[in-house]
């Protein structure tokens, strides 16, 4: 894996970074192209696997730090999964809310104007600040509600 060049890195992450004062090591660097490269939601865990062969090397504590620091400036945000947190790159991106599966953790993107829309005015019903609402919508997927009706089927087959 080659390092990412500087100018790869959008450029208004770099640019709340350095405003935050904070430095950009060649370890964060790599926790930051890990989080890019992988366009998702990955796990702290997940993003230190795929970090573990690096040069240089990049310890579960220096991602915990760093995911820390990037959520804390809202570069990244974090959707929670049962007890996993996800995490994405945020900043410079449209505003888009997630479907999570509650049996498998999967997560997909979605955006609906009326939902955000409903979302606002419950947020200022509440006298809560009216940033971007985030909005997380749980349920079962196509793939897991069909295998528990499988399971199901089985179960009551064998009577
Ligand atoms: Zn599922
Ligand atoms: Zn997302």
């Amino acid at each position: 894996l080659n390092p990412r060049a500087e100018a790869d890195l959008p450029e208004a992450i770099g640019a709340r970074m350095k405003q935050a004062g904070v430095r950009l090591s060649a370890r964060r660097r790599a926790v930051l192209t890990a989080l890019l490269d992988s366009q998702g939601h990955l796990s702290r865990e997940e993003l230190a696997l795929r970090l573990r062969d690096e040069r240089p090397k990049v310890s579960l504590s220096t991602v915990y730090r760093f995911v820390h620091v990037l959520v804390t400036l809202g570069i990244a945000r974090e959707i929670k999964v049962g007890d996993i947190a996800r995490v994405e790159l945020d900043l410079g991106r449209e505003n888009h809310d997630h479907l999570v599966c509650v049996a498998c953790g999967g997560i997909v993107e979605f955006h609906d104007d009326d939902l955000e829309s409903l979302a606002r005015s419950v947020i200022r019903a509440h006298g809560f600040a009216d940033g971007a609402p985030r909005i997380e919508v749980r349920g079962t997927c196509a793939v897991c509600a069909a295998s528990s009706r499988d399971a199901r089927g089985h179960r009551e087959s064998r009577g």
